[in-house]
């Protein structure tokens, strides 16, 4: 018998993550006065009344960036808080019209067809609601009562990315910015500095960051992410801006019949278990014709 409900595990007080099905990572966090629920998973289950298990607070729902497995149940709620920049992906990343090929699709980009799942079409839920959507912007703070989690913009897997950092767990929530899938199309310059803004914050702001995905590489825990990522990316994207940087060639999992694509290679050499192999790290999102902001010098920061 497979999993057929997702996985809550509590990371700290009063504050849970809420596993997809291995696609992707919802997080939870009761203050004394309200809750925070960041990010609206892919589509596979009822996710509010998930939260409405976990918390009788009135809660807000923020969300990262407009991708599928972050916006996808977004319709469950009134009112959710995105980005500006993120606004113009929401009729491909909340669409109704969705199906199990998507979970197939990315149960293979996040666990590598792992069987440990049993989704079917039956638990497909989108929600239906005529959802609001609230301005995020850098800076802004959700006040919990007894915890503040305030929002930071860093740029570069979607145009309006947002992460957040809670003052009461200690714990930076950054979806998508700096974890094995990320990088940046726009200027490289600018996602060193951003993402260095956060590693800055590293045991000063929080203590340990949960990203979008806890199973990337064929590993199913609940462990902080290594904050030797965002060291990792930050050289990747110097190497770039120096011209020293190692390129290879890699088959995107998630669309394996398509050509392999040029990747920057960065860091250490890891095992990928699930595909079988190890080597460094591959980063596909970089754009080698805009290294720099329009005007800037051309200093690596
Ligand atoms: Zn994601």
């Amino acid at each position: 018998m497979a999993l057929r409900r997702p996985l809550v595990h509590e990371i700290a007080k009063d504050t849970y993550l809420i596993n997809e099905f291995g696609l992707v990572n919802a997080y939870v966090l009761v203050g004394s006065e309200r809750s925070l629920l960041i990010d609206a998973g892919m589509g596979y289950c009822d996710l509010r009344a998930i939260v409405e298990s976990l918390t009788e607070k009135p809660y807000d729902v923020a969300i990262t960036h407009a991708h599928p497995d972050h916006a996808g149940m977004m319709h469950q709620f009134e009112r959710v808080y995105l980005n500006e920049k993120e606004k113009a992906s929401l009729p491909w990343a909340a669409r109704l019209d969705f199906d199990l090929d998507e979970f197939v699709r990315n149960n293979r980009l996040h666990v590598g067809n792992w069987e440990v799942w049993e989704v079917t079409e039956d638990m497909i839920n989108r929600g239906s609601l005529d959802t609001e959507i609230l301005p995020l912007d850098e800076g802004d703070v959700f006040d919990l009562g007894n915890r503040r989690v305030t929002a930071h913009s860093l740029p570069g897997h979607a145009p309006g990315h947002i992460y957040f950092i809670d003052d009461g767990a200690r714990i930076a929530f950054t979806g998508d910015c700096c974890n094995y899938n990320s990088g940046t199309r726009y200027a490289a310059s600018t996602f060193i500095r951003d993402l260095q803004r956060l590693l800055d914050g590293y045991g000063k702001t929080y203590d340990r960051i949960f990203t979008g995905h806890t199973t990337y590489c064929g590993t199913l825990d609940v462990k902080s992410h290594d904050i030797r990522i965002v060291r990792y990316l930050i050289e990747a994207f110097r190497s770039l801006l120096r011209g020293d940087a190692v390129f290879g060639e890699r088959v995107f999992q998630l669309f394996p019949e398509r050509p392999p694509v040029k990747c920057l290679l960065y860091g250490p050499v890891v095992q990928y278990p699930h595909e079988n192999r190890s080597g460094p790290m591959v980063c596909p999102t970089f754009n080698a014709d805009m290294l720099w902001e329009e005007g800037e010098p051309h200093i690596v920061p």
